[in-house]
């Protein structure tokens, strides 16, 4: 039985492979199926799909949405939806308007703080990106400001730091609807990354499939057995469906190999036949 991973970053978000890429590695490792879930953007989705149907490689058109829930980012992962829809438009519209008054709010405040940096100079720098707070901090570095991305993070850009501003973000309510209308299956991401207690990630789970999710992602590449048969656990009492993915970066998460779950346990085939059954 062949495998398949759920959960693949491009560089139509913060990853490093292109789309196409991404499939051909899938087909390098013998994968039979990936999903595409780029953040908050389905821009790599065509190419992907475009490379599958060359390379013999089922690739699910995907999504994962950045929302809200009690103040904390959590992601929800959309499956076979319709990059053309025009619900998922508008919300990544909007998510896209905030990310950039983000950006250029803390960049003008470090400009005015007398760093040498300007909207100007990240773009010309990252003509392709999504720009985001990794850039800035690779620009410091490159500027002599810090010297690690991390280091970046730690002084002024991460949680609490100067220059973090949190950017707005849609509700998980809003998430799944619109996932729903764009013809998706919703799925609750690494629903253990949260760092809550179980206790509320069993209260997330039950708010969450209220609201029309249908599976959590049980199988993850961070995920420990045990965190792993808890979760398939609570599939099973709260009836949800199980997804499965690595949530590859490329090289800007070396530690996240494609097409693993935890450990060396592959996902097999099924997960995708079974997810196909909630839509
Ligand atoms: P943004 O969406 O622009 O706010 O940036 C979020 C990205 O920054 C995420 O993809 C994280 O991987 C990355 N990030 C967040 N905190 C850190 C940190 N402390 N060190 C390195 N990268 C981080
Ligand atoms: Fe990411
Ligand atoms: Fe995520
Ligand atoms: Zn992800």
């Amino acid at each position: 039985m062949g495998c398949i991973d759920l959960h693949i970053h491009t560089n139509a978000s913060d990853g490093t492979d292109a789309p196409a890429e991404a499939v051909e590695k899938a087909r390098t490792l013998g994968l039979e199926a990936i999903a595409l879930t780029d953040h908050d953007t389905v821009s790599g989705v065509a190419e992907a799909v475009r490379a599958g149907e060359q390379l013999g490689v089922e690739v699910v058109p995907g999504i994962e949405v950045s929302s809200d829930y009690r103040d904390n980012n959590i992601h929800v992962l959309g499956y076979f939806i319709d990059p053309e829809a025009d619900a998922l438009r508008q919300v990544m519209d909007w998510i896209r308007v905030e990310r950039i008054a983000r950006n250029e709010y803390v960049v003008n405040k470090m400009a005015d703080d007398g760093f040498d940096i300007s909207m100007e100079e990240l773009r010309r720098m990252y003509p392709d990106a999504v720009l985001g707070r990794p850039h800035m901090a690779e620009f410091l570095v490159k500027k002599g400001y810090v010297s690690s991305i991390r280091e970046g993070f730690a002084l002024y850009l991460g949680e609490g730091k100067k220059y973090y501003l949190p950017k707005r973000r849609i509700s998980l309510a809003r998430a799944v609807d619109t996932i729903l209308a764009s013809g998706g299956l919703a799925v609750l991401a690494h629903p253990l990354q949260y760092r809550y207690p179980l206790e509320e990630v069993v209260e997330m789970i039950e708010y969450a499939r209220s609201l029309g999710v249908k599976a959590l992602e049980c199988y993850y590449s961070e995920h420990s057995p045990e965190d792993e048969r808890w979760l398939l656990a609570r599939a099973e009492e709260y009836g949800l469906g199980v997804s499965g993915g690595s949530d590859y970066h490329g090289t800007r998460k070396t530690h996240i190999a494609m097409g693993r779950g935890m450990g060396n346990l592959a996902i097999p085939r099924r997960v995708l036949d079974e997810l196909k059954k909630l839509r």
